[in-house]
């Protein structure tokens, strides 16, 4: 077992708590009276609604159809009643509430039925085409929409990573899933290799999971898999970030604005590997994932627990909180975010739950002054100059925060965690990214109306020449064709001024194109250039853990 293993910069190793969770095997979650399942549960656009109150559905069944070219689809949890179609809490940054179709169960637990996919006889893109419908999204933080990820590539995929790292402290739901199901992730995998064309799997875990490790290596032993590799890598967070784990298992570097898939490699959850396996193998949509309930409850436990479960009936199968709990994180501790209302469901983010006691998470002491010392730097996995960005944000300036490659910032928290200032410097970033993204589509829209504007200048003018042409060429057809004698003088001169026009409307034609682009200043060229690259440029991933 283990591959290679290369340096990446930065990184540091904040108290892990995992034992905590790790020990318990997966509970699975008994059936519940109501399931709240939300119609956004991915990056891109929500699922388009396909039920009304009043509707019954089966386990399995497509209530919300993908939109667009990023979404996933979801399906009805169990069957029952759609009893509402209504904002209901939600477990997002934002703390607000999103659409959401509520199921009454009915306790039957009555499925569609489930067809496997025979994906061996298909070619990637059938392959990609029957996954379209199966509501696969990213288990390792980003929700990306699976099936987008497994579609055919311009740039060849190569190489498949495996990310079993799960470096956040607390999380665990990674380890206990390779310690009990290695060989459906890794099967999993194996349809990833088919659809992606990849020819190596690389399976990256860190070293405080030996057995998930040798559970996983067990399975590939198992199953004979060809140029699959299990590399154990040192516990360093954020060692689970797609750009960090594809330089510690390959050597390469992501360059700064571009993904893993622009050097031919896909990066994919262990969770997601395995969800993939119950789509294909057992021709199920994703309606279930496994979530670690940990901190300060009775009997901290990963439980498997269906999308749309409320999160307090999880935390009751876990013992309930203990006295003097104060809040909950939904992720971890260095790039979750507080939850507001424990009635939110399950949705295909959710990897842990923390319950809250001011022990273990003390309330953050006030920002104090930058002093300039550095420790940020030092500890950023990007490698970037997280105080300088943090100033140009601060001040809104920020131009300079994207010229410090602000966008290369993956949000993993170590520079706020080291930060003597007790800077929220993430924060600052996550706003400063979001001012920079709105910019961007305000410039590309305004872009587009003036190409419009200019474009329906164009074929206004155009109109206005060809119909001058015609009407010139058919006064001289009639001059030409003796209807006006030919030794009229009178006739003669209007001939003349007619081909006149036309030969002017010809040169104008040629002659004709967009005034105000020319004569630029070198700044002007180069926005133009930036705004064109950008017009080009396909949509990208923003996964930061697969
Ligand atoms: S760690 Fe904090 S105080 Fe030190 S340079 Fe960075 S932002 Fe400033
Ligand atoms: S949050 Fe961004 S700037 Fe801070 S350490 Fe992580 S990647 Fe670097």
């Amino acid at each position: 077992m283990s591959g290679k293993v290369y340096p990446i910069p930065g990184g540091l190793h904040p108290a892990e708590y995992k034992d905590i969770s790790n020990d318990r095997p997966i509970l699975v979650a008994p059936l519940s009276e109501r399931y709240v399942v939300p119609l956004r549960q991915h990056i891109g656009e929500p699922a388009r609604l396909l039920v009304k109150p009043g509707y019954s559905v089966l386990k399995g069944q497509l209530i919300g159809a993908p939109e667009g070219r990023i979404s996933a689809a979801v399906h009805a949890p169990t069957s029952g009643r759609v009893i509402a179609v209504e904002p209901r809490p939600v477990a997002h940054p934002s703390g607000l509430p999103d659409q959401c179709v509520v199921i009454e169960a009915d306790g039957q637990d009555t499925a569609v039925e489930m067809q496997p996919i025979a994906w061996r006889d298909l070619i990637p893109c059938e392959l990609h085409q029957r996954l379209a419908n199966m509501g696969l999204a990213g288990q390792g933080g980003a929700v990306f929409p699976s099936h987008v990820k497994l579609a055919p590539s311009p740039i060849p995929i190569e190489t498949l990573i495996l990310n079993g790292a799960e470096c956040e402290p607390w999380i665990t739901c990674d380890d206990r899933l390779m310690r009990e199901r290695a060989t459906e992730i890794l099967q999993g995998a194996e349809i990833m290799r088919h659809a992606l064309g990849a020819s190596r799997i690389l399976v990256g875990i860190e070293d405080n999971k030996p057995e998930a490790a040798q559970a996983m290596q067990a399975a590939c032993d198992q199953l004979k898999l060809g140029n699959a590799e299990v590399t154990v890598v040192p516990t360093r967070y954020p060692s689970g970030g797609a750009k960090q784990l594809t330089q510690l298992l390959t050597g390469l570097e992501t360059p700064s604005g571009k993904i893993s898939t622009d050097i031919g490699i896909q990066v994919f959850n262990v969770g997601t590997a395995y969800a993939l396996y119950r789509a294909v193998e057992l021709g199920e949509p994703m309606l279930s994932r496994i979530v670690t309930i940990t901190g300060h409850v009775a009997q901290p436990v990963n439980i498997e627990a269906r999308l749309g479960t409320p999160i307090e009936e999880l935390i009751r199968l876990a013992g309930g909180e203990l006295p003097e709990a104060s809040g909950h994180l939904i992720g971890g501790p260095m790039m979750g975010f507080e939850l507001n209302d424990t009635a939110a469901p399950v949705v295909k983010a959710v990897n842990c739950v923390i319950t809250k006691n001011l022990a273990l998470f003390p309330h953050h002491p006030p920002a104090m002054p930058c002093i300039r010392c550095g420790q940020c730097a030092l500890v950023c996995p990007a490698s970037l100059q997280p105080f300088e960005m943090y100033w140009h944000a601060k001040s809104k300036n920020f131009d300079k925060a994207r010229a410090y490659a602000l966008l290369d910032c993956i949000e993993c928290g170590c520079c706020s965690h080291v930060c003597p200032s007790h800077i929220p410097l993430v924060d600052f970033y996550r706003f400063a990214k979001s001012e920079i993204i709105a910019a961007d589509r305000a410039s590309q829209a305004s872009e587009i109306a003036r190409q419009r504007h200019e474009f329906q200048l164009l074929r206004q003018e155009r109109e206005k020449r060809e119909k001058a042409e015609r009407l010139g060429k058919k006064a001289t057809e009639r001059l030409d064709s003796g209807a006006v004698a030919a030794d009229d003088p009178e006739a003669a001169r209007k001939k003349a001024i007619l081909e006149g026009a036309i030969e002017r409307a010809r040169q104008a034609k040629e002659a004709a194109r967009p005034q105000n682009t020319e004569n630029l200043t070198p700044e002007q060229q180069q926005q133009v250039d930036e705004i064109e690259a950008r017009r080009t440029a396909p949509p990208q991933d923003t996964e930061t853990q697969a």
